[in-house]
């Protein structure tokens, strides 16, 4: 196992002062070398599917409506044919709690692995970086041309990457937008020179902090502003993989291709650090080397931090880690218990707050009530009402009620019970409260979707 240095190097220079000094032909900002290997493709595995489906869902539709959509005016997030609303608020509880615990169990498995292959930052960085090679050519151009007086080329070359890198930030900005203001909106807005303020504001400001941080601050990000760099330290143990220099094989030439390879600019020869954001980018690099120079690879390699393989595998001896893997899969769990268990008609059923009972014109004891319904679904819905095991002879004002996709409505309702004569020994058996409970019932496919219970008050009749 290599000898482990605690090391957190120094930045070389603060973000704002490196923004400045990409400028500036005498003081070079760090130009990233891509190089292929089994962990740029593995990342892209993992990250063209995530921003294929970032950037194409919001194109997509289901019944002429958008296929995903952060109704933020109507209070409602809508996915496919199924609408969460604010009350259904438990879902996205244990869709954060799954996502938490599916964080902590990545991090003890392997660190900042979420960091290395599928966080925005490291993904978007990428892309830019993917763009400068295109445009630039490779870290060796890059960095001559860097130290090159200005030219036409250079302004050229230079303003095409630029114009690259903004047209793909206002794409991203018009993209993450375009979850809460539907892209056909949005257009329509445009064209009649008519897109909300906040809306433009909020794609001008994605665009631009897309543009500095993919751009500019890269590494800055992972290093100084990200707080999970802080905090994923404490999720690791001595089994946790990263990456590592074998120091005792010995093999290294110096060829320094893995620090020109790291997206962080650090010398993971030094030991680990706090920037190193897992993304095995120097791994490919000097397996590559190695391969060269006929010399086994995996002198940077993943490994168990402070243990072997053997115990890094062995889950008897990592309980916390089979805790956030159970916690992960209990949350999924739940999601998927929230989402099955949702009712399509949320009820309530509110007395009226003046009188317990009254009696009517036709000598009825009647009970009042506000009765709210919110159909939850995309499809207007006819229902009625049932008040079950109803042997006393209870009737409602209104049983049939037809409530619009997605809409809230309130209507007035009554229950009501003849009254009987008093003294008459087949008067029916009145108490001060009686339990009621009432079905509602979908008119077409005569089933039960929710049910509501209250209780009916009545004068004491002897
Ligand atoms: S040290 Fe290696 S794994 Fe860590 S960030 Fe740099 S290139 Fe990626
Ligand atoms: S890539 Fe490998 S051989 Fe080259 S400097 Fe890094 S560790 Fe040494």
């Amino acid at each position: 196992m290599s000898k482990l240095i605690a090391t957190s190097q120094a930045p070389q220079s603060s973000g704002f002062r490196q923004f400045l000094n990409f400028f500036k032909a005498d003081s070079l900002p760090h130009r990233v070398r891509l190089i292929s290997g089994r962990y740029l493709t593995l990342r892209r595995i993992i990250s063209w599917p995530l921003l294929l489906a970032c950037f194409l869902t919001p194109w997509l539709t289901w019944n002429d409506l958008p296929l995903v959509h952060f109704d933020l005016v109507a209070k409602q997030f809508r996915m496919g044919t199924v609408i969460f609303w604010s009350e259904d608020l438990m879902v996205l509880t244990w869709a954060m709690l799954a996502g938490a615990f599916g964080l902590f169990f990545v991090a003890m498995v392997s660190g900042r692995l979420w960091c290395g292959f599928s966080c925005p930052q490291t993904v978007w960085t990428f892309l830019f970086i993917r763009l400068e090679e295109i445009i630039e050519g490779s870290r060796h151009k890059r960095l001559k041309m860097d130290r090159q007086p200005w030219s036409i080329e250079k302004v050229l070359r230079k303003s095409i990457k630029h114009i690259s890198w903004i047209s793909l930030s206002l794409w991203t900005g018009i993209t993450f937008i375009s979850y809460f203001y539907p892209l056909e909106v949005m257009a329509h807005d445009f064209g009649q020179s008519d897109l909300a303020g906040m809306g433009l504001f909020w794609i001008l400001f994605l665009a631009v902090m897309t543009y500095l941080n993919a751009g500019f601050l890269r590494e800055q990000v992972c290093t100084h502003m990200c707080p999970y760099s802080r905090f994923q330290s404490v999720m690791s143990d001595k089994s946790t993989l990263v990456v590592q220099y074998d120091e005792p094989r010995n093999d290294c030439i110096d060829c320094k291709v893995c620090i020109h390879v790291c997206p962080t600019d650090i010398d993971i020869r030094d030991g680990m650090q706090l920037a190193c954001i897992a993304c095995g980018a120097c791994v490919d690099a000097c397996d590559s080397i190695m391969e060269k120079i006929n010399k086994p690879t995996g002198l940077i390699a993943f490994r168990p931090g402070e243990s072997t393989m053997k115990e890094a595998l062995d889950l008897k001896q990592r309980p916390r880690l089979v805790g956030y893997a159970l916690a992960f899969l209990l949350s999924v769990s739940l999601i998927g218990f929230q989402v099955a268990s949702r009712d399509v008609i949320q009820l309530s059923l509110e007395r009226d707050r003046n009188s317990l009972y009254r009696i009517n014109v036709n000598d009825e004891v009647e009970n009042g009530f506000s009765l709210k319904m919110h159909n939850k679904t995309q499809q207007d819905m006819a229902v009625r009402l049932l008040i079950t095991d109803n042997t006393q002879g209870f009737k409602i004002s209104q049983k049939k009620f037809n409530i619009p996709a997605g809409q809230r409505q309130q209507f007035p309702l009554f229950i009501s019970l003849p009254l009987p004569a008093s003294g008459s020994s087949s008067a029916l058996k009145l108490s001060s409260r009686t339990a009621i409970n009432i079905e509602v019932i979908a008119e077409g496919i005569e089933q039960p979707i929710n049910e509501m219970s209250t209780s009916f008050f009545t004068p004491n009749i002897q």
